[in-house]
């Protein structure tokens, strides 16, 4: 049994602990937020509406309801607050922590959030597993040893890790870092999650844990940099692990392909694509990533880029993020058209017959998509990455 003073007394308390969470208090009910939101027509609470259920001292109906949930934490809400309420790092993610309190969460999201705990994964799969991706590619990745040096440090995260298709992403940036010659090593079996979705979720005792624990871990090798093909890994490394005493340089692959630009124009031939990309929400909106992407983009030969209407700092959600690719069968039980189904049929409109991707959940949500809204055969889903080796033609 839920009570009101309570939950709402640990709520404004939560709220202190983070940067302008007091903020909440200022919201002026403008309504960008639920305008903005892909879930704005589904979720019982948007954000404003959240906001006048805590004046009204009613909390326990949020944690109730779906509303913690109809979140993919995609920060378009948080982007355009005028009175700058952290409503994706703090205001949602505390209401999650209260409904995970009293067990009010998706299954699947109780059970990745176990498998992270116990395996350190939120496949649940075994952490020897972790650099079988690297099998076959025709050349050995560096596996770190303690004390061992690399200029770049590659932290593959778990989708690139497990999951099949992403796989295939994380050999062709690899590939790529062979190709130029950039000297990286991975942590084999004892690299463990990053945590984003974790911290997202409104876990953050298990996300404090995991970053702790990794910090200390990457304490016992030398590197220069941190380059990673995840944006959530990216954006929690150069972002939240500053809390706990992180320093190092971060970089998504985009920055370092974008870098090495001139030597990877003398590899390409020309295709013969009209490409569009989708900015994933935590290289994008939220790391202000949108140029290095775009440039790479427009530097193979033969391409035609064309942007979707909703681009850069306005891009469209995937519908994977914050733990949204774990619950997505929960998702899809109170809405009409998902995210990523409305993203790959905007992509179609452009006339685009590739969509690009820099992101493995981006790949992986909206290859299901394509499926689902028939644009099978006719859009074709690709990492930036996959589609430099195809211009190199060695395939991916
Ligand atoms: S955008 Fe910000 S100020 Fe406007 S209603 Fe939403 S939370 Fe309140
Ligand atoms: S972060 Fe995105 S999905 Fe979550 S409430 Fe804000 S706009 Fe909606």
């Amino acid at each position: 049994m839920i009570n009101p003073t309570e939950v709402l007394q640990s709520f404004e308390g939560r709220m202190k602990d983070f940067i302008d969470g007091e903020n909440f208090r200022k919201c002026i009910q403008c309504g960008i937020c639920g305008g903005s939101c892909p879930f704005g027509f589904y979720t019982d609470f948007t954000p404003r509406r959240m906001i006048t259920a805590t004046r009204a001292e009613l909390v326990n109906e949020i944690i109730e309801s779906n509303a913690p949930w109809l979140c993919t934490s995609c920060n378009l809400c948080t982007s355009r607050c005028p009175s700058r309420i952290p409503i994706t790092d703090a205001l949602i993610p505390v209401l999650r922590e209260l409904a995970m309190n009293y067990s009010h969460l998706p299954d699947e999201l109780g059970q990745a959030l176990t498998n992270i705990h116990r395996m350190g994964n939120s496949f649940g799969e075994s952490n020897r597993k972790r650099a079988k991706w690297s099998e076959g590619l025709g050349f050995d990745v560096k596996i770190l040893k303690k004390g061992e040096h690399v200029d770049y440090l590659f932290i593959v995260d778990d989708f690139g890790s497990f999951d099949l298709r992403a796989q295939e992403i994380t050999r062709s940036v690899a590939r790529l870092f062979k190709m130029l010659g950039i000297d990286f090593g991975i942590l084999g079996e004892r690299e463990r999650s990053i945590g984003d979705h974790v911290r997202l979720a409104g876990e953050f005792g298990l996300f404090e844990e995991i970053a702790r624990s990794n910090i200390n871990e990457f304490r016992n090798y030398s590197f220069e940099n941190i380059v990673t093909l995840d944006p959530h890994a990216y954006n929690s490394l150069k972002n939240e692990y500053r809390r706990y005493g992180f320093q190092s340089n971060v970089m998504h692959y985009t920055q370092i392909l974008s870098e090495r630009l001139q030597d990877l124009m003398k590899l390409m031939h020309p295709l013969n694509y009209t490409v569009t990309y989708h900015d994933p929400c935590y290289l994008g909106r939220k790391n202000g990533i949108y140029d290095e992407p775009r440039k790479i983009i427009e530097s193979i030969p033969g391409i035609k880029f064309v942007e979707m209407y909703r681009n850069r700092e306005n891009s469209y959600c995937c519908g994977g993020g914050g733990g949204g690719i774990w619950y997505d069968s929960y998702i899809r039980k109170f809405v009409k058209t998902r995210p990523a189904e409305e993203r790959v049929i905007e992509a179609g409109k452009t006339g685009a017959n590739v969509l690009l991707v820099s992101c493995p959940i981006d790949a992986i949500m909206f290859e299901d998509a394509v499926k689902v809204t028939g644009l099978e055969g006719r859009l074709r889903v690709m990492d930036i990455s996959e589609l430099i080796l195809e211009s190199i033609g060695k395939g991916v």
